[in-house]
């Protein structure tokens, strides 16, 4: 099917961009890895599609403790990247496992989040790092949001329609955090039937999920038994997660592998741990 009739626009400064994304069904092009199916499908019909590939969006910085990635990074980019490896390496673990090379080459970490799938990789792993979202809009300015408050549910984030999505913040790994992405999918770059996003610090955890819940959020009740030592209590709480149920994935089987990937996450830094 061919999308139903739209404009373009491709603006080279980030305030044409805001004022195009102020008008009526005006939608985000970054790498249309999602959008452009979406379109062709009719399930999204903009009016306006503002492509944002000529903005100085995708750099990657390390500065003050702070890992800035902008929204126009390209997941290959951001899998590649020197000062993610060292400052965020739970991405890098997470990033191997997002569909396939073509796609790592043009899909955009601002385009992940902003999408919010469920079963995405990169929300989970927000969530588990700590990110704060800094967004943009002609009327309003720029605003930050932490990740707890951008991802609202199924495809549903705080951003508002005339907002623009410019990068992701993240604490630096501090001394004596650990950090392990896991995921189940059918193939090697198939969305995950199940992931698990864990970072583990001394006495403090944050763990999150992908392809398990409709929407993305922290676990605080295992994150809470990780930090006083009990990993079984930890793995025992993702069995009153609020799975999605679907004729392919039951809800009772997604819990199941959400507790098998958390085991062998805390296996795999136990062994990590034991092999320096
Ligand atoms: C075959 C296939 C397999 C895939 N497998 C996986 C997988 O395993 N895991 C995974 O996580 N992803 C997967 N993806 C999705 C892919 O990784 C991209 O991350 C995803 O398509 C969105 O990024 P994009 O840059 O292409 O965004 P686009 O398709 O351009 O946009 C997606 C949505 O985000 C909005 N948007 C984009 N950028 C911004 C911004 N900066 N500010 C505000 N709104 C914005 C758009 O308007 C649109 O609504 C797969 C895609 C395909 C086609």
């Amino acid at each position: 099917m061919k999308p139903a009739r739209f404009d373009y626009a491709r603006p080279a400064t980030l305030a044409e961009a805001l004022a195009l994304l102020a008008q009526p069904d005006a939608a985000v092009l970054a790498g249309g890895q999602s959008l452009m199916p979406m379109m062709n499908l009719r399930v999204a019909r903009p009016a306006l599609l503002v492509d944002i590939n000529r903005l100085p969006l995708g750099e990657i910085t390390l500065a003050g403790g702070t890992l800035r990635i902008g929204a126009l990074a390209r997941h290959a980019e951001v899998l590649a990247s020197p000062l993610v490896a060292l400052a965020a390496p739970l991405l890098p673990q997470a990033l191997a496992q997002v569909a396939h090379a073509a796609i790592r080459n043009r899909g955009t970490l601002g385009g992940s989040l902003s999408l919010a799938d469920p079963a995405a990789e990169l929300p989970a792993c927000m969530l588990a790092l700590d990110a704060t979202l800094v967004v943009a809009s002609a009327a309003r300015g720029e605003r930050r949001i932490p990740a707890g408050a951008f991802f609202l549910g199924l495809y549903s984030t705080a951003l508002a329609s005339d907002e623009l999505l410019l990068a992701a913040e993240l604490p630096a790994a501090a001394p004596g955090w650990r950090f392990a992405f896991l995921e189940v999918a059918r193939r090697h770059g198939d969305f995950a039937m199940a992931g698990v996003a864990l970072a583990l610090g001394p006495n403090a955890a944050r763990l999150a999920l992908c392809g398990v819940e409709a929407g993305q959020r922290r676990q605080p009740a295992a994150e809470a038994a990780l930090a006083a030592g009990d990993p079984a209590a930890a793995i025992a709480a993702l069995a009153s997660t609020d799975a999605m149920d679907s004729p392919e994935l039951s809800a009772a089987h997604r819990r199941h592998l959400a507790q098998v990937l958390l085991r062998r996450a805390l296996a795999h830094l136990e062994a990590a741990d034991a092999a320096a």
